[in-house]
């Protein structure tokens, strides 16, 4: 699995109570916090292989977080708000472009694991109609803008098909009913062991969930509760592939939204950061945003010095 991100758009930590989903019996996503579940207050964990704690997504800006300078701040490791002077979203700021091709996790290792046969990897599929729209206006979410900043391959409905991406939904389920593409239908928990598979070919996988913020905006319960069921047997799946020696699980988000279904926007509340796994001591440190992308690195670099005294 070597070091495998889960991105989960719009998922703070915050009150436990009625409003808030995750404060219900979710095994999997407990199990990946330490035996609890992920509502105030949660209990820290500094383990050698285990992080568990709560960061800031504020990043000392007035305002609710954005998608563009959260996921900018989270995947670069810059303040992006405060570079934009606000927060903003859902596609990167402009001001933010220039650092944003320099700085983003992917052009990071690539520079730092030079050599390494393809040691970086983007996990989602994008439907063909994605490409010419986002071709067309020029206008690219900020995982897709790392991607080609990076020049690493953006995953298509070929790649779906055939069981090397995973659909946003994880399941294709979306994409069949909303989209009318048949890439198939598979289970969340599947889709884990797919993800599990991609991400052995690589040194770093990411993956892009937003059906959280989606479901956080919709303040629907039902749909929350289902996209939780997803995510729980997803997370299950993937913890079954994780031999936590020589991998790392990460779990992170960009804003708060889903945990308070009574307000339709995104919140201050802090996020999770969960490492599980090799070098997850490296993420103890770790107190906002913009950590995350400089202790992956990190990770990387230790990770891959130890395959190489291994192999020697
Ligand atoms: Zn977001």
């Amino acid at each position: 699995m070597a070091i495998l991100f889960l991105f989960l758009d719009g998922v703070g930590i915050g009150k436990p109570g009625a409003a808030n989903p995750l404060d219900a019996s979710w095994p999997a996503i407990e199990q990946l916090a330490g035996g609890q579940r992920l509502t105030e207050p949660l209990s820290y964990i500094l383990d050698e292989h285990h992080t568990v704690r709560a960061i800031d997504a504020t990043l000392g800006v007035d305002g609710l977080p954005q998608s563009g300078t959260g996921q900018t701040a989270l995947l670069c490791g810059i303040n992006a708000p405060r570079i934009a002077g606000r927060h903003y979203g859902p596609y990167p700021h402009s001001k933010t472009r220039t650092q944003l091709t320099r700085k983003n996790i992917f052009s990071r290792i690539l520079r730092v694991l030079n050599g390494t046969d393809e040691p970086v990897a983007f996990a989602n599929a994008y439907p063909d109609r994605f490409f010419s729209f986002a071709k067309r206006r020029d206008r690219w979410t900020v995982t897709t803008r790392c991607c080609l900043d990076a020049g690493v391959r953006i995953r298509g409905e070929a790649d779906a098909r055939n069981g090397s991406a995973l659909t946003a939904d994880l399941t294709g389920e979306a994409w069949h009913d909303k989209l009318n593409i048949d890439v198939g239908r598979i289970t969340p928990e599947k889709a884990g062991k797919r993800l599990a598979a991609i991400s052995r070919q690589h040194a770093f996988t990411l993956f892009e969930y937003f059906h959280t913020d989606k479901a956080g905006h919709s303040r629907d319960h039902d749909r929350a509760r289902n996209v939780l069921v997803d995510i729980d047997a997803f997370v299950g799946a993937l913890l079954e592939e994780l031999d936590p020696l020589s991998d790392l699980l990460l779990l992170c988000s960009d804003h708060g939204n889903l945990e308070d279904l009574e307000i339709k926007t995104h919140t201050r509340n802090p996020v999770p950061l969960i490492a599980l796994g090799a070098k997850a001591d490296l993420f103890h440190d770790v107190t906002d945003l913009t950590g995350v992308t400089p202790a992956i690195e990190k990770a990387a670099v230790a990770l891959s010095n130890r395959a190489i005294s291994s192999a020697s």
